[in-house]
């Protein structure tokens, strides 16, 4: 199955027995890799990978249900400051990384407001990237929101905010003391001018632990992977 195309549907597009593609997917399909009937491709609902089979322009029959890839074992949950540019590219590469939910924050220090079409955007572009890298579950965008409303209103069990400056313990050590019941997490990261000092107090007082990624100041848009690269090796790694 490995050399079949994924499909990313949403709950609309899937009957009892076939799929109703898109312009997009059917254009994508047929036109683009010049799939005909009768070919076959893999269709993600957001929980599981069904064989499908084109059965006319827009129309494909659900032919099986396939075990899918296992996910990373934890609910992630990225509680992202939206930096001035580069969000597009965190979304893509945070899924690709196993995150689970992206919550777009503005806080103190954000200057972002992103238009109804961006998050549109987002949530193709998190599609997307499911389908490249074979994820099992399709993670979801929120709406933005406040900071502190973001940050008080999660009910992760592990909760860690990354502050650039402060003697913090690493997320390395934090999340392999935490890892074996590391199940159900939130990571907040900061804008270009980090969290205001009200934000981590709040944040603190949520019961976020702050956490350091290393001795150098990573941008807005490198933390996030850094985190997310962290999180994943240790929820992967299987000696812990
Ligand atoms: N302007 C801020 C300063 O000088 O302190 C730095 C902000 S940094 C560019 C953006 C965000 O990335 C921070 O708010 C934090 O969440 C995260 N970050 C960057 N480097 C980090 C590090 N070494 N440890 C923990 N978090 C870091």
């Amino acid at each position: 199955m490995a050399q079949l195309q994924r499909v990313a549907i949403a709950p609309n597009q899937q009957f009892d027995d076939h799929i109703q593609l898109t312009d997009a997917q059917g254009h994508y399909l047929q036109r683009v890799l010049r799939l005909q009937v009768g070919d076959r491709f893999i269709a993600m609902d957001g929980s599981q990978w069904w064989l499908a089979e084109i059965q006319d322009g827009f129309r494909a029959n659900m032919l099986e249900i396939l075990p899918a890839a296992a996910d990373v074992s934890a609910t992630i949950t990225l509680i992202m400051a939206m930096p001035k540019q580069g969000m597009d590219d965190i979304v893509r590469q945070a899924t690709e990384l196993g995150v689970s939910t992206i919550v777009p924050v503005q806080s103190d220090r954000t200057l972002l407001k992103p238009s109804a079409q961006k998050l549109d955007r987002w949530q193709r572009i998190v599609q997307e990237a499911a389908e490249q890298s074979e994820r099992q579950h399709i993670p979801m965008v929120m709406d933005p929101q406040g900071a502190i409303a973001a940050l008080g209103a999660t009910t992760a069990s592990h909760r860690y905010i990354c502050t650039a400056r402060g003697d913090r313990p690493s997320l390395l050590s934090v999340a392999q003391r935490d890892c074996k019941n590391l199940q159900d997490v939130a990571i907040a990261v900061g804008p270009e001018g980090g969290w205001s000092e009200a934000e981590v107090q709040e944040a603190i007082a949520c019961g976020y632990q702050p956490v350091s990624l290393g001795r150098h100041i990573l941008r807005a848009i490198t933390a996030p992977l850094v985190a997310l690269s962290i999180l994943t090796a240790v929820l992967e790694d299987e000696s812990l």
